[in-house]
């Protein structure tokens, strides 16, 4: 017997068999089962994900001579014609080579004629989007009202050139990319029913470099077959198709995440003189901090549909390393990078540059950081104040030293005392700010003892030295400006 590849021998047969598009079969089911057929169905999807195979069991389901049923038997002539695509009553076209007036009028002719054998004449327009206008229009009419006996379903990659016209006519499904967790899953079933020995982490990187279409993920699985025999390991999908490891992807994120350079620009190394793609390796570091990201904003639960249960243990460790904040600045630079990879000279420098920055970013204080510690250091700065003041009712507030405008105090800022007075007067900031920034005693310890001699400055500092330092926190995030993250 000839050899039929996995992706067609392993081709769903029934609503229940399809992975990953739950929302769209469970739909079709239920207008079934409930005698509510469509006239015309559009299916608007990426490539590989399921388009065809969904008409096909439609089409079947239709058309089995033990339905319309949600579950087509597959073994009547119906269902066996369908599924090999010869029967005579489902029509199969391929909008992309036949998209003329003409190819439409074609089949506009056979629209006229009874099915032969079955409950439905069915057309199946493959790449609908790739019809010319006038075609479009030319089928407008029949789609319009066809004949009892007729069913349209459309499939195309390119939803949005589709014409509106056509788009109203139709019962609209968007298949989605099928999760990574999904394709894994669906390849163990087949690769244990094929006697096919496999790791998981084999299958993950399978799953990983076909972009949710399980199509894509079968045709590799073949290849791999071809290459090894039916015993394989990670490291050979990797071999094959140029991959990057989950353990050194992974082992990446963690150097970035804990600002280690020297260990990215050695795991950058071996993989440039390994010669992998690092276009792919970009794409596959956003997408691992994305799913951290995932994981620390919306929890376990939700990033595990796109991750096995391995990388999740990695991701709940890793989140701990840096706040959400950072992860979003991080993904945002590797973003950068990717536009930037197609037009580089040295890619290589590229990425090594970018991912220094990243591990910059992971490391950088945040403003949530100087703000607390600029709030410390000024409540410190008035407790000492309040020991340092003379008792007594002649300690009347003068006119403050440094006088600063009140309006831009921070909001965490703690309460500057009431018996404040007004700023007497609008001195320059910057003039001010020479003299100023001297003292700030950043990493003084905090409390001295009371009455005990206090490194008090030779002026002894006034009420006013609290709006004074709230002018210190102000001028510091102007400082930080667009670089820190609120
Ligand atoms: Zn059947």
């Amino acid at each position: 017997m000839a050899y039929e590849v996995l992706a067609r021998k392993w081709r769903p047969k029934t609503f229940d068999d399809v992975v990953g598009q739950g929302h769209v079969t469970r739909t079709l089911a239920n207008a079934i089962e409930q005698d509510r057929i469509a006239h015309a169905y559009l299916f608007i999807g990426p490539r590989g994900i399921g388009k065809t195979t969904l008409s096909r069991i439609l089409a079947m389901a239709l058309n089995c001579e033990k339905g319309p049923t949600t579950h087509p038997c597959g073994e009547c002539d119906n269902c066996k014609g369908i599924a090999a695509g010869s029967d005579m009553d489902v029509i199969e076209l391929d909008a992309a080579s036949n998209n003329k007036v003409e190819d439409i009028h074609g089949v506009l002719d056979q629209v006229q004629f009874a099915p032969t054998h079955s409950r439905f004449k069915i057309f199946i327009l493959d790449e609908v989007h790739m019809l010319s206008n006038a075609a479009f229009n030319a089928l407008l009419k029949t789609l319009e009202e066809p004949p009892p006996y007729v069913k349209f379903i459309f499939a195309t990659t390119e939803g949005d050139k589709v014409l509106p016209t056509i788009i109203s006519r139709c019962q609209r499904f968007d298949l989605r990319r099928i999760s990574v967790g999904d394709i894994v899953r669906r390849l163990r079933l087949i690769c244990n029913a094929e006697q096919i020995a496999i790791t998981d982490d084999a299958l993950l990187a399978i799953a990983r470099g076909s972009n949710g279409g399980l199509r894509d993920a079968l045709s590799a699985l073949d290849q791999l077959i071809a290459f090894k025999g039916t015993d394989l390991t990670e490291a050979d999908v990797l071999a094959v198709f140029g991959l990057v490891s989950r353990e050194a992807l992974e082992g990446l994120a963690a150097s970035i995440l804990q600002g280690d350079v020297p260990g990215i620009l050695r795991t950058v190394a071996t993989l440039d003189e390994s010669g992998k793609d690092m276009r792919r390796m970009t794409a596959e570091l956003l997408w691992h901090f994305r799913n951290l990201l995932v994981c620390q904003q919306a929890g376990a639960e939700l990033a595990k549909q796109d991750v096995t249960a391995e990388q999740l243990a990695v991701l709940e460790a890793q989140a701990k390393l840096a706040p959400p904040q950072r992860i979003v600045e991080i993904s945002a630079l590797l973003s950068e990078m990717e536009g930037k990879l197609r037009a580089a000279l040295s890619v290589r420098t590229l990425v090594e540059m970018t991912l220094i920055r990243c591990a910059r970013a992971a490391k950088a204080a945040s403003l949530d950081d100087v703000l607390r510690r600029l709030t410390a250091l000024r409540d410190q700065t008035i407790r000492r104040l309040a020991a340092a003041a003379p008792q007594g009712p002649a300690a009347a507030p003068a006119a403050p030293r440094r006088a600063a405008p009140a309006a831009e105090a921070p909001r965490q800022a703690a309460p500057t005392p009431p018996s404040q007075p007004p700023p007497a007067e609008e001195d320059d900031l910057v003039a001010d700010d020479e003299e100023g920034y001297a003292p700030c005693a950043l990493h003084e310890p905090a409390a001295t003892p009371a009455g005990t001699a206090a490194p008090v400055p030779a002026e002894p500092l006034q009420s006013s030295d609290g709006q004074y330092i709230d002018e210190i926190v102000n001028v510091t995030l102007r400082l930080f400006g667009g670089r820190v993250l609120v």
